[in-house]
């Protein structure tokens, strides 16, 4: 069976003499892996289809629970993330993360926009690479069903004052006497929300990039047991 599907290469790993098996993440079926033959011969014509971060047409041929790659049709490699390390970490990161939240072949085409969003963002965009980034992470949590609340504290619904505290078991901000929090920044609190597209305050949000993006790290590794090295990589070379 031939099945046309718009996906994006989260992972590619070298087997046989020239073969590659990629974790690409479809707009219709969402994570699968798929197989995908002699594109590390030299002047292989689909060597582009299994480099990470290949937005193409997939045209995959399945067998049983297994998939091919037959051809690809290229819309986007996103070349310009070669040419800057910190905006390539930031979309690695991106990738990275996708693939720990994604189910195999469960369906999430919603995440799926986002991601290209990101990577546009990240390869053609010339703000700070932290916001593509945390806009897309939001998204994918708040998919997964691990959602951060970002309305006031989460416990009485009251404006967080001047001293917010974060509930990572909760995913929500919140006064110190509401939960157990531990002492978050107003910053990170306005850059989050500016990055989910709520309103915020912009002289509030300086050095906001750097801990929104440890926050979400440290979510990750606590309520998913995810352990992101990633996002230090790229809090490593970013400016922000
Ligand atoms: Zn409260």
């Amino acid at each position: 069976m031939e099945i046309k599907s718009n996906g994006i290469v989260l992972r590619s790993i070298d087997y046989n003499e020239s073969d590659r098996l990629l974790t690409l993440f479809t707009a219709e079926k969402g994570k699968l892996t798929v197989g995908i033959k002699g594109v590390r011969k030299k002047g292989a014509r689909l060597a582009f289809a299994s480099q990470p971060f290949c937005f193409a047409e997939y045209v995959l041929v399945q067998k049983g629970d297994k998939y091919t790659v037959k051809t690809a049709y290229l819309y986007d490699g996103f070349y310009p993330l070669r040419t800057d390390i910190a905006r390539y970490y930031a979309a690695s990161a991106a990738l990275t993360t996708a693939y720990a939240l994604l189910g195999e072949e469960e369906k999430a085409d919603g995440v799926f926009v986002a991601l290209v969003q990101a990577l546009k963002g990240l390869a053609y965009g010339e703000g700070d690479p932290a916001e593509p980034l945390v806009e897309f992470l939001l998204y994918a949590l708040q998919s997964s069903g691990y959602g951060i609340n970002l309305d006031g504290c989460g416990y009485c619904d009251e404006d967080l004052g001047d001293k917010p505290y974060f509930d990572f078991s909760g995913g929500c901000f919140c006064h110190e006497s509401c939960s157990d929090g531990v002492r978050a920044s107003l910053s990170t609190y306005h850059f989050l929300r500016k990055c989910s597209g709520l309103d915020y305050k912009e002289h509030e949000i300086e050095g906001g990039g750097r801990r929104a993006v440890k926050l979400i790290k440290t979510f990750l590794a606590t309520r998913l047991d995810f352990n992101a090295t990633c996002l230090e990589d790229f809090l490593r070379l970013y400016e922000g």
